[in-house]
């Protein structure tokens, strides 16, 4: 493809895009197709000769489309959000079209120092202490990750590397395969609300992670985690880090970050914060007493990509003592070392797992200056209304009960009664596709999560939803023959 070509593709694509997003909610949320469908759609070897990009285009609408689950319908709302927006996906485009690896200062100066500025930006937009940002004294500072998962990972590793450096600190006798064999007494610690990723850095890095039952506002108080610290203690095991989370999938839940930061404190354990979806409602100041404490805790994580309309992938960390970071994820090799190493900006190979990385500070950039941080602010409260708005309609119809309140954009309910009425609503709704929505059960009890994601949706999609989730209820509670005879629809 030459450049010429690529001016048409490129533009064709933006239409294309552009056209999808507009119409997006006329979209069934939900695609039809059953597994394997693609395989009937597409050739089984992959074309010999070059294609038209025309042709290939025209296979968005045949093959793609009708197998895509449609993320940013205003009808979606199960999971989290995941972020889009105008600026978002050009800046994504830039990133491509540099195509720059940012793995040293020199490999990129830009990319590097729009980074660093960057995190130091949305670091103050959160009233993130300034221990965390780079523009102050200190060893703080931000590094985007591809996703909250791997930033957990990467805490849970450098934990890992700092009990080993100050027991070595203590012990200089001890050897290699002494100091090693330490490391299978480590253990970790996390709300067993947290998120799937958190129980598998664990599996990953070899340090089991104890799923602390959570009290009943679904948070792990410091008590329970001071009693498994001790538990652990007296069997010999060594605490190593915990992982709070401000906004847990399930039901938007906040741990107690104080509480559990003197515990840490207290015991000497690395505290990292797992914020990936709440973490942006912190650019909003009154949301900020969930954050009560984070100046304890030693590394800070949300994702951008989820509600901050930054598209999907960025996630940001910010670390307390970067030295860590650094200490523990750098290797040395002749070709990576260049002459500005010393000049006080990040090589930012040494705060990650991979060694390449793409420039995605643009799109972040992109976003916050397109938006400036009122639009943003702006977003973000108008997304919790919808989900008080819901809460509101569902408390008008005494079928349903609460089961938490609006928090952010989440709220959960369930049909009164035994799980099953809960759970035929959730299989209808399922059958239909006019609404996404996803059920749990926690604390043995089926509910269903109700998220506003898409930022398209307004009132009128929630009234919607509302609709929807009215009828759907109404068949529940029918009692045709036919229903009272095989018992479920
Ligand atoms: C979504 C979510 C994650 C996982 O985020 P990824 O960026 O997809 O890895 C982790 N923790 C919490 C609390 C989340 O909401």
């Amino acid at each position: 493809m030459d450049a010429q070509s690529f001016r048409e593709f490129g533009k064709a694509a933006i239409d294309y895009l552009a056209d999808y997003l507009e119409n997006v909610r006329d979209k069934q949320v939900l695609p039809n197709v059953e597994p394997g469908y693609m395989r009937k759609l597409l050739p089984e070897e992959a074309p010999e000769e070059p294609e038209d990009w025309r042709e290939v285009l025209k296979d968005m609408d045949r093959a793609i489309m009708p197998g895509l689950t449609h993320w940013h319908s205003p009808h979606f709302h199960a999971f989290y959000p995941t972020a889009n927006s105008y600026p978002g996906i050009v800046g994504e485009m830039m990133s491509a079209g540099l195509g720059t690896i940012g793995f040293t200062w020199m490999s990129s100066p830009a990319s590097t120092e729009l980074e660093v500025i960057t995190l130091d930006w949305l670091g103050k937009m959160i009233g993130l202490p300034p221990q965390f940002l780079s523009c102050s004294p200190g060893y703080g500072g931000g590094v985007l990750q591809g996703s909250a998962s791997e930033a957990t990972l990467l805490c849970l590793l450098v934990a890992r590397e700092r009990y080993v450096q100050r027991l070595h600190e203590k012990n200089p006798s001890l050897t290699e395969q002494e100091l090693r064999a330490t490391k299978a007494k480590l253990v970790a610690y996390a709300s067993d609300q947290s998120n799937s990723s958190v129980e598998k850095a664990g599996i990953l890095g070899s340090v089991p992670m104890r799923l602390i039952p959570a009290d009943e506002k679904f948070q792990m108080s410091g008590s329970n985690l001071r009693a498994a610290i001790e538990a652990d203690l007296k069997e010999g095991l060594v605490p190593c880090i915990v992982i709070s989370t401000l906004g847990t999938t399930p039901t938007c839940a906040n741990d107690p970050l104080r509480e559990i930061a003197a515990v840490c404190s207290e015991f000497g354990i690395w505290h990292h914060v797992d914020a990936a979806y709440s973490g942006a409602a912190l650019i909003c100041p009154e949301y900020r007493y969930i954050c009560e404490g984070i100046e304890l805790a030693d590394s800070f994580n949300f994702n951008p990509h989820k509600w901050m309309l930054v598209n999907f992938d960025c996630s940001a960390l910010w670390v307390k003592d970067s030295r860590e970071l650094v200490a523990a994820m750098s290797v040395d090799r002749a070709y990576l070392v260049h002459t500005q190493q010393d000049a006080g900006m990040p090589d930012y190979r040494n705060w990650q797992i991979p060694l390449g990385r793409r420039f995605r500070a643009l799109k972040l950039w992109f976003v916050l200056r397109i938006y400036g941080v009122k639009k943003l602010q702006e977003y973000i409260r108008a997304q919790c209304k919808l989900a008080t708005d819901f809460e509101m309609l569902l408390r008008g119809d005494d079928r349903f009960e609460i089961f938490t309140p609006a928090h952010m954009g989440l709220v959960t309910f369930r049909l009164k009664g035994p799980n099953e009425n809960t759970n035929k609503l959730m299989a209808n709704l399922q059958k239909s596709k006019k609404i996404y929505v996803v059920g749990a059960e926690v604390g043995g009890k089926a509910m269903i999560r109700f998220a506003i994601c898409s930022r398209f949706t307004t009132f009128s999609d929630v009234e919607f939803a509302w609709n929807e989730m009215v009828n759907q209820t109404d068949k529940v509670f029918l009692t045709l023959p036919e229903n009272a005879t095989n018992g479920h629809f």
